[in-house]
C-alpha cells in the first residue's frame, strides 16, 4: 500500500490485530517519511439496504456509522480500539438479522445498545440526536434505563 503522506510505494505493518474475529486492523508506517496510519481488512459480505424514515432505500454506509459513533464518543475517555469493536459489533448485529433490508430505526437501536455499554455520555448524546426525543417523558425514560444499567454493573 502506498503512503498517504508522501506516496512512497511501500509501507510496513508495525502492528496487526484481530477485531471481533472478523476483521483485521493494521497499523502501518512509511519508512520514507514516518507517516503512521491504520487500515482495516474485512471480508466483503453483502449488507442489507437501509430503509429510511421516508421509505427510500439506500446502501448501508459504514463510514456514516463510523462518523456517527465517533461523534458520540468525542472527547470521552473511550479508547480507539473500543470504538472499533463497537462498530464491528453493530455491523455483526445488522448482518445477523439476515434480511435484505433493515430500517434505519433498527440500526439506530443496535447502535444505542452498543453505546449504552460503551459509555453512558456517548449513549445519551447519540440517543438525544437520534430519537430527537419527542417528549420529555421519552428522555426521562432513557435516563432511567441508563441508571438501571449502572446499578446492574455495581
Ligand atoms: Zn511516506
Amino acid at each position: 500500500m502506498h503512503c498517504p503522506g508522501c506516496s512512497a510505494v511501500d509501507t510496513k505493518v508495525v502492528d496487526s490485530r484481530l477485531v471481533e474475529r472478523v476483521a483485521v486492523r493494521r497499523r502501518r508506517e512509511c519508512p520514507q517519511c514516518g507517516y503512521r496510519f491504520t487500515t482495516f481488512e474485512r471480508a466483503e459480505l453483502p449488507m442489507p439496504s437501509v430503509i429510511k424514515r421516508d421509505q427510500r432505500r439506500e446502501p448501508f454506509d459504514e463510514n456514516k456509522l463510523r462518523t456517527g459513533m465517533l461523534k458520540a464518543v468525542e472527547k470521552r475517555p473511550v479508547p480507539v480500539d473500543a470504538v472499533d469493536h463497537a462498530i464491528c459489533e453493530v455491523i455483526q448485529k445488522i448482518r445477523a438479522c439476515n434480511e435484505r433490508e433493515i430500517s434505519s430505526r433498527q440500526i439506530g437501536e443496535h447502535i444505542m445498545d452498543v453505546l449504552r455499554r460503551l459509555d453512558p455520555v456517548a449513549y445519551v448524546r447519540f440517543a438525544s440526536v437520534y430519537r430527537r426525543f419527542e417528549d420529555v417523558e421519552g428522555f426521562l425514560q432513557e435516563i432511567a434505563l441508563l441508571q438501571a444499567d449502572h446499578r446492574e454493573k455495581r
